[in-house]
Parts: structure tokens; C-alpha cells; sequence
């Protein structure tokens, strides 16, 4: 039987050897697509001013691996406009907000700002116009003046402050053991999650952006810490065409149009009253009180 084994090993050997090969290759392929994307991101279009004119047409997407993330979305917001996107963990709201800032590539269709298709636009242009205030802020190591800069990062000091002001994040910070140069821990440790929403808030006023994304927080925040938060977006989300993926009635009843999502479709569409009205699947959610 030793005479059988061994071509055996010595093919699997050769078949170790290849897949190793084959995945040295893939390596280098990766790499070689980084540099090209790189090259052809810097040749792309910069966007000097941006109205906020935003359109998705026909765009359907799937995760690697996956099928049918979203599917056949049409949607469009107006310059200065509200829009909500409500339904269950899982129906694609966030998967919306990774295309249209262009963390994903859509599969089919095209997302449109300005009239200009984003795949076209440079990712770094395209992204310094808009805003985000995330479930999850991002803050990085660094103190709390420079973590509110990166909105701008040529601000003054008086330009950071007036944005903490108008984000209602200036006080909390007076009360900060180094005021505006205490340093904040990696993803901001240190500070409560509200707190960590109104640093990014005020990032967000002083970079003025013409679209903003906001993630309502589903995890309780404190009343007044909370207060603060809407106040203070309210206030930010005027002139601005604001993707909100809403969980607070409040949020859903003011904006201009609610998309309900179900599995990667937009089921139904319109405002609080006339989806009311219809009886359908956001009546069920908003009875199953799903929106708070
Ligand atoms: P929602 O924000 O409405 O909860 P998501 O857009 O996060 O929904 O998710 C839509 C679908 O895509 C879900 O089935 C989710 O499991 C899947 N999904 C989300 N992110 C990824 C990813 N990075 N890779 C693969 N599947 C993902």
C-alpha cells in the first residue's frame, strides 16, 4: 500500500502548494485593486458646492456572499428635506446609508446627488459634504477640542466652541477635568453615549454639511441628556437634507417623507398620517409601538 500513499501525499503536498499559490495571488490582486482604485478615486470628480438634491434609482445591492440586501430602491429627497426610513433590524436601513456614503458600491442602479451619479464623485468630496451622528460616534484618541476639529480642520478655537454651543455639548465639557483639552479615550471611553452624540453633533455644526445622516440611539439615554440632543438637532437639521433612520415618533411624525422598509424593499411610503391611514405595515408598527 506504500506505493499508493505516497503519490497521494506528494499530490496533496502539490495541492497545498497550489492553494497557497493561488492564495498568494488573490493577495496580490487585492492589492492591485487598491492601487488602482486609489488611482481612479483621484481622478474622479471633487463637488465644490452641494445642494443635497438626493436620488436613489433602481439600486439594488447584496453583501458578498449574500443575495438581495436591497432591492429595486427608488426614492428621492429635495434639497433641505427630511427623510425617515423606518422598519424592522434588518430591513436595509443602514445598508441605505452605507451606499449613499459610498462605504459600499451599489450592484445595480444608481445613487445620484445633484444630478451627479456618487460612483463618479471622489469618495473623500463626497463625503466632506456630508454629516454624521451615529448610534455609534466616532471619536478617536485625542482631546475633545480635536475630536470636535475634525469636522473642520482649520477651525479656530472659537469656531469648535461656538459649535459645542450650539450642539448644547458646551457644559458638559466646562465639567470635563481639562475643560476642552481633556482627552478622550479610543471610541471615547470615558464619556456617556448622549455625551459622545452631542461631541459629534457639534463636529457636524462646525462642518456645516448640505446632507446629514443621523442614527437614532435605541439604548436609553438619560432625559436631559437627551433633551439636549434633540434640541440641538433640530436646530442642526435645518437647510439640510437629512437621511434620519428614525426610531423616535417624534423624528418620524415631523419628517417630509417616511420609506418603510421590509426585507431590503420599500413597502410603503408618505408621511405619519397618510401611512396611518392606509392601515398597513407601518399602522402595525406603530401599534406594536416599535416606534417610540
Ligand atoms: P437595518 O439597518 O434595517 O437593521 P441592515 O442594513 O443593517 O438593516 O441589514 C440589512 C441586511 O443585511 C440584514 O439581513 C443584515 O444581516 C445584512 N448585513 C448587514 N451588514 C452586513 C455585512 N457587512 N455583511 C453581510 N450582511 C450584512
Amino acid at each position: 500500500s506504500r506505493q499508493f500513499t505516497r503519490p497521494l501525499n506528494d499530490l496533496a503536498n502539490q495541492f497545498n502548494t497550489l492553494l497557497s499559490a493561488i492564495a498568494g495571488a488573490e493577495r496580490v490582486f487585492d492589492i492591485i485593486d487598491a492601487e488602482d482604485e486609489l488611482k481612479q478615486e483621484k481622478n474622479k470628480r471633487r463637488m465644490e458646492k452641494v445642494k443635497g438634491d438626493v436620488e436613489f434609482q433602481n439600486v439594488s445591492f447584496s453583501y458578498k456572499g449574500y443575495k438581495n440586501t436591497l432591492n429595486q430602491i427608488n426614492l428621492r429627497a429635495l434639497p433641505g428635506e427630511t427623510v425617515a426610513f423606518v422598519g424592522p433590524t434588518g430591513a436595509g436601513k443602514t445598508t441605505i446609508i452605507n451606499l449613499l456614503s459610498r462605504f459600499y458600491e451599489v450592484n445595480e442602479g444608481a445613487i445620484l446627488i445633484d444630478g451627479v451619479i456618487i460612483a463618479d464623485i471622489n469618495k473623500e468630496s463626497l463625503r466632506a459634504h456630508m454629516g454624521f451622528v451615529l448610534q455609534d460616534s466616532f471619536l478617536f484618541q485625542g482631546t475633545v477640542h480635536e475630536n470636535i476639529r475634525y469636522g473642520k480642520l482649520d477651525a479656530t478655537d472659537e469656531e469648535v466652541m461656538d459649535a459645542a454651543k450650539h450642539a448644547n455639548a458646551h457644559s458638559f465639557i466646562m465639567k470635563l477635568p481639562k475643560q476642552y483639552d481633556t482627552e478622550l479615550k479610543y471610541n471615547g471611553s470615558g464619556i456617556s453615549q448622549g455625551q459622545k452624540q452631542l461631541l459629534s453633533i457639534a463636529r457636524a455644526f462646525l462642518a456645516q454639511p448640505s446632507i446629514l445622516i443621523l442614527d437614532e440611539a435605541t439604548s436609553s439615554i438619560d432625559t436631559v441628556t437627551e433633551l439636549k440632543i434633540q434640541e440641538a438637532l433640530q436646530q442642526l437639521m435645518v437647510g439640510r437634507t437629512c437621511f434620519v433612520i428614525a426610531h423616535r415618533l417624534n423624528t418620524i411624525q415631523n419628517a417630509d417623507k417616511i420609506f418603510v422598509l421590509h426585507n431590503g424593499e420599500i413597502i410603503e411610503k408618505g408621511n405619519h398620517e397618510s401611512l396611518l391611514k392606509k392601515k398597513g405595515f407601518y399602522y402595525q408598527l406603530h401599534g406594536q409601538k416599535q416606534l417610540r
